[in-house]
């Protein structure tokens, strides 16, 4: 660290560029600084650097390490306190730009594997972004010390020596009693568990906290559809099991069904203590479907839902710039059954209508031949039946559903009422008068092989994948719109899919394999070698975190150069 000084000392006061003579190695007190990327100027990207900490004091808890849930929960917990160290030890911006600042990629409420800590037996790497200051672009050497070699330390010491040992612990203990209701569910043929006492309402539209105060209602089971469950590190849980199957949720307008949804539709990942949904969890391959019109589809199998639309347009292969609602949502579905989904969650509040019901005055009037839909009801049991792939739809709107479904949940003041019997009794009294129009198969799923050269990156002489923001990503000469998909949730998510997509292009993409297929061995490399994998960087990995595989082809999928074979 002395010879860092030295350094700062002899270029302070010289133009920015000089900073690139502080990029390398530097042995501090119990640490090794690496300073990996020097940014061009300072309203560039941020500097990114790397603090190994090896002694003593850092060596992991061999319990850390059992299992892969708690090691991310771990690191996840780690990322979080640096995060308010640096809050807590209250940076003053010093010059232009960037100058100054220091960040950790601060996890949300979800607790996502992500590269901003590594955790191993030895000791703790942490990468940083900070920006290195200067007056103009004049080098601020004095301040760049100070800041490397002191306030950087120092909030890491806080973070990784000081920190609370109760709430760590909590933290990799709830981790396992998630992944215990997981197991629960997998083996007991559950889609998704809420626990009672959850708190699924959140503070507002744009906040992902939860709502405060007596307002909120929390949740509990209905007694015929309460389950519990044996936990580690403490006493059973109670809560909602909803078999697999089709399960309908219904209920007056403003009585919490979304609200319902929307926590299931998170409970793919794991929560963090006091997020009130942290026992709300859901089979990890579900995937919210909804319309998307505007999308664009490449040559997609939507034959089960579409077929005979005007000039004969081919549904087996369908390929539109511009899907309307109807033809977006049948494409979500089959994408969606494409990777692999076994879990399916719909909201009427954003499904296309004549994608989801076509009523017996409607048959009436229109004749079958002349509607190329076959709506979501005619198919949504014999999905379950001939694939296995279970359905759970908000439904304020049409009784249509009752007779497919195997429970019915009605939501009466945020409370979940079983109905099931009531429901199905009203559709034997009470005739939907439709004539089913779903014939007898589902339809086939219909795998598809991309194009290698048809999702290349280049940019003129340059690469380029480019996250900006949560929704959206720069590639090669087009963006890619990921404003609807919805369990994308942490712009580490779509950082990391921008890098996955560029090493699908270069490595996996080879014309032959499968879209899924090619996915998974991805996967399966960065399930051994972590995210760096597919960093482009060598040394600090940038701020990524890890992706489901559905939001990743959910990327490709709406990239509007891809090109399907055949
Ligand atoms: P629906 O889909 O049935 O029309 P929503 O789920 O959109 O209803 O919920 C309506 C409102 O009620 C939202 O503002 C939501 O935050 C709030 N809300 C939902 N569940 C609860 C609850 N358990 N306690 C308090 N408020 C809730
Ligand atoms: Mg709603």
């Amino acid at each position: 660290m002395e010879r860092l000084k030295q350094i700062l000392q002899r270029i302070d006061g010289k133009g920015y560029k000089a900073y690139r003579d502080i990029a390398g190695s530097y042995a501090g007190d119990g640490f090794v600084l690496h300073i990996d990327h020097v940014q061009a100027d300072p309203f560039a990207a941020p500097s990114r650097i790397r603090v190994a900490f090896g002694g003593k004091e850092t060596a992991a808890d061999p319990e850390w390490l059992r299992t892969r849930c708690r090691r991310i929960a771990v690191e996840d917990f780690f990322a979080r306190s640096i995060a308010d160290s640096i809050r807590r030890y209250g940076i003053r911006p010093v010059g232009h730009g960037k100058s100054g600042m220091i960040a950790v990629d601060r996890p949300g409420q979800e607790v996502l594997p992500r590269t901003a800590v590594k955790v191993e037996e030895h000791g703790i790497e942490v990468r940083l972004s900070v920006g290195l200051p200067a007056a103009g672009r004049t080098v601020l050497g004095q301040e760049a010390a100070r800041m490397l070699c002191e306030s950087v330390p120092a909030i890491l010491r806080q973070a990784l020596f000081r920190y609370d040992r109760t709430r760590l612990r909590a933290h990799w203990e709830l981790a396992d009693q998630q992944e215990a209701i997981r197991a629960f569910l997998q083996a007991r043929g559950y889609a998704a568990f809420v626990a009672n006492g959850s708190v699924l309402p959140r503070e507002s539209g744009i906040s992902d906290r939860p709502m405060q105060g007596r307002e909120a209602v929390p949740f509990r089971s209905p007694a015929s559809l309460e389950v519990e469950i044996p936990l580690p590190h403490r006493e059973p849980i109670r809560g909602m099991a909803i078999r697999n199957g089709v399960t309908l949720i219904v209920g007056g307008g403003y009585h919490g069904k979304s609200t319902l949804l929307k926590a299931i539709e998170r409970g793919v990942y794991n929560h963090i203590p006091g997020d009130g949904r942290e026992y709300v969890i859901t089979d990890d391959s579900a995937c919210k479907i909804r319309a998307e019109d505007g999308r664009r589809v490449e040559k997609v199998n939507i034959s089960p839902f579409i077929s005979n639309l005007p000039f004969g347009k081919d549904t087996r292969r369908f390929s539109t710039e511009d899907a309307s609602g109807s033809t977006s949502q049948a494409a979500n579905i089959m994408e969606a059954l494409e990777m692999g989904t076994k879990l399916l969650l719909i909201d009427e509040d954003t499904s296309a209508t004549n994608f989801m019901i076509r009523d017996a005055r409607m048959q009436a009037l229109v004749a079958k031949r002349k509607e190329p839909i076959t709506p979501f009801v005619d198919k949504v049991r014999k999905l379950y039946e001939q694939h296995r792939v279970s359905t759970i739809l908000v439904l304020g709107g049409s009784g249509d559903y009752f007779h497919a479904a195997d429970t019915v949940l009605m939501l009466d003041e945020y409370e979940p009422v079983d109905v099931t019997e009531e429901a199905k009794r009203i559709a034997r009294q009470l005739d939907d008068g439709r004539k089913p129009e779903g014939g007898d198969s589902f339809g086939d799923v219909t795998p598809r092989v991309v194009l290698p050269g048809s999702f290349d990156a280049t940019r003129g002489k340059r690469e380029k994948a480019d996250a900006k923001g949560l929704s959206k990503i720069v590639y090669g000469t087009h963006e890619i719109a990921l404003d609807l998909v919805e369990q994308l949730v942490d712009p580490s998510q779509t950082r990391a899919i921008a890098c996955m997509l560029t090493a699908l292009a270069k490595t996996y993409a080879d014309g032959r394999t499968t879209l899924r297929e090619m996915v998974d061995r991805l996967y399966a490399a960065v399930g051994e070698q972590g995210l760096e994998a597919v960093s482009p960087y060598d040394g600090h990995p940038g701020d990524l975190a890890l992706p489901r595989k559905y939001e990743l082809a959910a990327a490709l999928n709406r990239l509007r150069t891809l090109n399907v074979k055949g």
